[in-house]
């Protein structure tokens, strides 16, 4: 099975992820990041939880 590696677990990562798929990429995809949790979508987190409006669980980056 092929492995597509890629550098960098955020926005770009996740998007060069989904692309791939879309394209029809089958194999294992390994997504390799600094962080110590999950990746998680920022804008929303800038705007909603630091207005106290929500929880940073709430912003799993799409696909994750
Ligand atoms: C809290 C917050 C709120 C934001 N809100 C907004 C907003 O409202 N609107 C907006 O336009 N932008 C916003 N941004 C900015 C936006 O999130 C970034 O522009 C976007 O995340 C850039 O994505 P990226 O994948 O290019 O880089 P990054 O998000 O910087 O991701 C880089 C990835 O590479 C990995 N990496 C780096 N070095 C190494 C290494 N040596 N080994 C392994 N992995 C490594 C990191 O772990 C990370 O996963 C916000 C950012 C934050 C932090």
């Amino acid at each position: 099975m092929e492995t597509l590696a890629i550098v960098g677990a955020s926005l770009a990562g996740l998007s060069a992820a989904r692309a791939a798929r879309a394209r029809g990429f089958a194999g294992r995809l390994v997504i390799i990041g600094d962080e110590q949790h999950r990746p998680y979508d920022r804008p929303p987190l800038s705007k909603d939880f630091l207005l106290g409006d929500s929880v940073p669980t709430n912003y799993p980056a799409p696909g994750a």
